[in-house]
């Protein structure tokens, strides 16, 4: 019989964190005022909001002044990249991106190309990784802005975001910006040790609330707003705050930095459980194999459809995914793995677990002899549909 769901797809999104839901109730129910009005409900409403931004810049190692609350990841690096590209356009039109980077950044460097931008896509290497010279050699006098994710959320690889830090800022004027959306739960993120001007991140990915983000940006990194209308957010965020998604942000991102030493280790320690019970007779690791995330296992699955192994493990109760959850549904292969060099067929089949805080050993061995199970039949799946054809 079908057991509780096992929860394999944390890069997708985590559960909500009790702790937040109950930090947040209290400021739904009575801290509803709009921190903009002067009396006293809105004094009240301001004052919460207020300390979740310091403990959200305090877990950044910055000053609260640097962050800039939005409505998630995908809105913080529309900022980030959009907004320090117009901000730098005096200089020159020219943007800097990895080829494995979240449809966020894509997405917002190819809008910037359509208004006369040009846009310059660094390679990766096997493992998906950026070389910090091949940056240096993307950028020239009339680049704005380069955005290299910390770590992806495909493959899980992390990136030396420190030393292309450092090259960027060989070129006086160009800033930095890194999507840490996915490291954010399990990589320290001092911003001063990793030498970035702007840095995006997500409650969801941490076990807090949906529809809430951060960017942290640099004291005098000027980065133009990308919504209009009132003064919030030191004019770089139009729009009334939500402060009890404020604090779900801040309590989750307070949790996540007191645990990470200890839950890291050990749900890495689950993962390699995982991944010697799966890894081997035609399933191959992607994405680099000791610096990665330590709760990414992605597989490629040879002679089958990662979507049919997806898919008959969805029906035995384990939830995971082919990828990105923005791209399933889709029939698009994976650009993170074809700019790794992976042919689009070989590509088909991947398959991604990641693991989450609450994951157990019970749930790995099981989610194991599932996965095994669940191959042999995608490929038998595969055999047939050539039969067929
Ligand atoms: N960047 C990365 C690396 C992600 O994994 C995601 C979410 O999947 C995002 C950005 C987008 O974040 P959000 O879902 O909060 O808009």
């Amino acid at each position: 019989m079908r057991g509780p769901t096992i929860y394999l797809d944390h890069a997708a999104t985590a559960p909500l964190r009790p702790e937040v839901v109950d930090a947040m109730l209290p400021v739904l129910r009575d801290g509803w005022g709009n921190p903009s009005s002067a009396h006293a409900v809105g004094r009240a409403a301001r004052e919460v909001l207020d300390a979740a931004r310091e403990r959200i810049a305090s877990a950044l190692g910055a000053t609260p002044r640097e962050v800039v609350l939005t409505s998630g990841g995908t809105e913080s690096i529309n900022l980030a990249v959009k907004g320090a590209a117009w901000a730098g356009s005096a200089r020159g039109h020219r943007v800097v991106i990895s080829a494995v980077e979240h449809h966020a950044v894509e997405g917002s460097a190819h809008h910037l190309e359509r208004h006369g931008f040009e846009v310059v896509v660094v390679p990766v290497d096997r493992y998906g990784r950026v070389d910090p010279e091949d940056v240096e050699a993307a950028i020239t006098d009339r680049t704005a802005v380069v955005s290299v994710m910390t770590a992806n959320n495909e493959v899980g690889t992390i990136q030396h975001v420190r030393e292309i830090a450092d090259v960027v800022h060989r070129h006086r004027g160009v800033l930095f910006h890194t999507d840490a959306v996915q490291a954010a739960p399990w990589l320290p993120l001092d911003v001063d040790a990793l030498g970035v001007d702007l840095l995006s991140i997500a409650g969801h990915k941490l076990g807090g609330p949906k529809g809430v983000g951060a960017l942290y940006v640099r004291r005098g990194s000027n980065i133009v707003a990308q919504q209009h209308g009132g003064g919030q957010e030191r004019y770089r965020r139009a729009g009334t705050e939500d402060v009890a998604y404020a604090v779900g942000l801040a309590t989750a991102l307070d949790l996540a930095t007191a645990e990470r030493a200890t839950v890291a280790p050990r749900v890495a320690a689950l993962r390699d459980r995982l991944a010697s019970a799966v890894l081997g007779d035609g399933v191959t690791l992607t994405g680099h194999p000791t610096e990665r995330l330590p709760n990414n296992l992605s597989v490629i699955v040879a002679g089958a459809e990662g979507g049919t192994v997806t898919t008959m493990l969805d029906l035995e109760g384990v939830a995971c995914s082919t990828g990105s959850a923005c791209a399933t549904g889709t029939a698009d292969v994976s650009h993170v793995l074809t700019a790794m060099g992976y042919p689009e067929d070989e590509a088909r089949g991947a398959v991604r677990l990641s693991l989450g805080r609450s994951t157990t050993d019970a749930e790995v061995d099981r989610a194991a002899d599932l996965l095994r199970d669940a191959i042999g039949r995608a490929r038998d799946a595969a055999v047939e549909a050539v039969v067929e054809r």
